[in-house]
């Protein structure tokens, strides 16, 4: 079996050059709506992992939660707006060409046909990535990519077993392994920790709250300018 441990980081080769280019970050989210808990801890990603880019992906039809209170065409016009002018991040739509559920393997295939020489790292809060086990054939997640896991307040752990022992070949604790291999490490990244959720944002427009500087201001006056998110979404009656 293919052991991550065998990889030789750009330190220990006396700075030689690694064999691939700058990997590209994955986020892929709902984003209903896009916050600043999203885009800091990416913009640190970008730098310190030295990352080509990230690509903001927000699903069409969530895998793996309830149907978003905005349409998926809204979801990605408060991507583009929060991220205006910042180099380095950019509004992937891919998930809204693809009909039925947004699988994340379906996802990272597509990309390593667009990247075929690039690394792919796939970025994940915490708190998703406890549930990884839980995802559409999970396994085949690493042959497409790296995973970097983000901590974000309040996620426990340990992780399921079957998730431990995922993890554990495929573990690294240096960034610069990313670039020796196009996919299949797992890397541990601390970012600086925003208690700030989308569902927090939905909860204080809903009650007639304001949510200012916890999403970027472009982004919240599109969703004042169009009245977004004013009322609790309505459940659909139970039927027995
Ligand atoms: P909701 O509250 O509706 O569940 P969310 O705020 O978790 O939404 P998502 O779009 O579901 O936002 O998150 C996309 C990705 O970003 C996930 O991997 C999630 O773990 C991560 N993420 C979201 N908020 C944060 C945060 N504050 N810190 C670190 N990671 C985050």
């Amino acid at each position: 079996m293919w052991c991550w441990v065998t990889a030789i980081s750009a330190s220990e080769t006396g700075g030689l050059k690694p064999p691939h280019p700058r990997p590209i970050g994955i986020l892929g989210g709902t984003f209903d709506p896009i916050h600043h808990g999203h885009l800091r801890p990416a913009l640190e990603l970008l730098e310190t992992l030295d990352l080509a880019e990230i690509r903001f992906i927000p699903c069409r039809i969530p895998a793996h939660r309830g149907t978003p209170q905005l349409t998926a065409e809204q979801r990605l016009t408060l991507v583009r707006l929060a991220m205006r002018g910042q180099p380095g991040f950019v509004a992937d739509d891919r998930e809204l060409q693809r009909a039925g559920p947004s699988f994340m393997v379906d996802t990272l295939a597509s990309l390593r046909e667009d990247f075929r020489e690039q690394p792919l790292c796939l970025i994940i809060g915490s708190d998703a990535f406890r549930n990884l086990h839980t995802w559409h054939r999970w396994q085949e997640l690493s042959q497409f990519a790296h995973i970097v896991v983000m901590r974000r307040p309040g996620a426990l752990q340990p992780f399921a077993a079957a998730l431990e022992k995922f993890i554990a070949p495929r573990r690294i604790d240096d960034a610069c392994a990313l670039r020796h291999q196009l996919a299949g490490a797992i890397l541990f990244q601390p970012v600086t920790q925003l208690d700030i959720s989308a569902t927090q944002i939905r909860a204080l427009l809903a009650r007639g709250h304001s949510p200012r500087f916890l999403l970027p201001e472009t982004a919240l006056a599109y969703i004042h300018d169009r009245a977004l998110y004013r009322s609790p979404p309505i459940l659909a009656p139970i039927t027995s």
